[in-house]
C-alpha cells in the first residue's frame, strides 16, 4: 500500500514526532551498537530500558516440529532405555515406557527447579474402571507437586483430581483430554517455591498446557499435593526430581524433555514493586 505524506504526518502526530523519529534514527542498526545508555534503570538495578550492554539471548534451535526437543533441552526419554530414571523398573520399548503395576514410581536421576517440561502420555486404549481408577498416573514436580495424569475422557471425577489439575488444589481451566489410546501432550512451566530461614518466601507457580490448550495459568500452589488433605509446604532445596506415579494403571509415556529456566524469573520473587 502506498504511504502518503499525509499518512506520515498523521502517524507523526499520533505517535509524537520526537518518539517516532527517535525510534527511527537514534538506534543504530549495527549489531555492535544497539540500544541506549541514557535511559532509566529498570527495577532490580541491573539494566537500563533498552540497555545496549544487556547480553543477547542465547540462540536455541527449535525442534523440527512441535513437541520435539530444542537444542538446549535435556532429553529424559526418547525411547529404548530409561537411563535417566531410577525406580520401577517399568516396561520399556523403542517408542515408550509403561507403568508396571506395583513396581512403584520412577524418578529422574537429575534434579530440577524452575523449568519447562514436555511430557507425552497415553491412557490405556481400553478403559477400565472409572473416576480416579481409570488411567491414573501423575507428574510430580520436585517429587511432590502433582500435575494429574488421568483418563478423563468421558470420565467424571472430582474437579481438582482430573487431568490438567494441580492435584487436590486447582481444577484445570478446561477438560482438554483426548480419547484413551491417543497420545497427549503436557507442556509445563514451573517456578519452584523459595524458602528462607526455614519459612516459605514465595510459593511455587505452575502454568500448564494440555494438548496445546492452557489449563493452568500461573497458578500458585498452596503446598505439596496430597490426597484428602490440604497441602502445605515443608522447606526443601532449590531442586528435586521429576517423579512419575505408579497408580496401578498401565499409562504410557514418551518424548520427555526438560529445559532448566535461568534467572528470568527473578522479578517474580521481588517483595516490593515500585509502580509509577
Ligand atoms: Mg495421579
Amino acid at each position: 500500500m502506498p504511504f502518503s505524506r499525509r499518512d506520515l504526518l498523521a502517524k507523526l502526530s499520533a505517535a509524537g514526532a520526537g518518539t517516532l523519529l527517535g525510534g527511527l534514527f537514534a538506534t543504530k542498526s549495527t549489531a555492535q551498537n544497539v540500544g541506549y545508555n541514557d535511559t532509566p534503570m529498570l527495577p532490580g538495578g541491573h539494566w537500563r530500558v533498552h540497555d545496549s550492554k544487556r547480553p543477547q539471548p542465547k540462540v536455541v534451535t527449535p525442534g523440527a516440529a512441535y513437541g520435539q526437543a530444542p537444542s538446549d533441552a535435556k532429553v529424559l526419554f526418547s525411547g529404548g532405555d530409561m537411563k535417566e530414571w531410577k525406580g520401577g523398573p517399568w516396561t520399556v520399548t523403542q517408542d515408550y515406557f509403561e507403568v508396571k503395576r506395583g513396581t512403584g514410581s520412577v524418578q529422574t536421576i537429575g534434579e530440577f527447579g524452575d523449568c519447562q517440561l514436555h511430557v507425552e502420555f497415553c491412557a490405556p486404549a481400553e478403559p477400565k474402571g472409572d473416576g480416579q481408577g481409570r488411567g491414573n498416573s501423575g507428574i510430580f514436580l520436585m517429587g511432590q507437586y502433582e500435575i494429574q495424569v488421568l483418563d478423563a475422557y468421558n470420565n467424571p471425577t472430582y474437579a481438582d483430581g482430573t487431568t490438567g489439575c494441580v492435584y487436590g488444589q486447582t481444577a484445570p481451566l478446561v477438560n482438554a483430554c483426548r480419547k484413551p489410546g491417543e497420545w497427549q501432550t503436557y507442556d509445563i512451566i514451573f517456578v519452584a517455591p523459595r524458602f528462607k530461614d526455614g519459612k516459605l518466601e514465595t510459593p511455587a507457580f505452575v502454568t500448564v498446557f494440555l494438548n496445546g490448550i492452557l489449563v493452568q495459568h500461573a497458578t500458585p500452589l498452596i503446598g505439596e499435593t496430597l490426597h484428602r488433605q490440604v497441602g502445605f509446604y515443608t522447606p526443601h532445596g532449590p531442586k528435586g526430581p521429576i517423579t512419575l506415579q505408579d497408580h496401578g494403571d498401565p499409562v504410557r509415556y514418551r518424548n520427555i524433555w526438560i529445559r532448566e529456566v535461568g534467572p528470568h524469573s527473578e522479578l517474580r520473587h521481588r517483595k516490593t514493586w515500585e509502580i509509577g
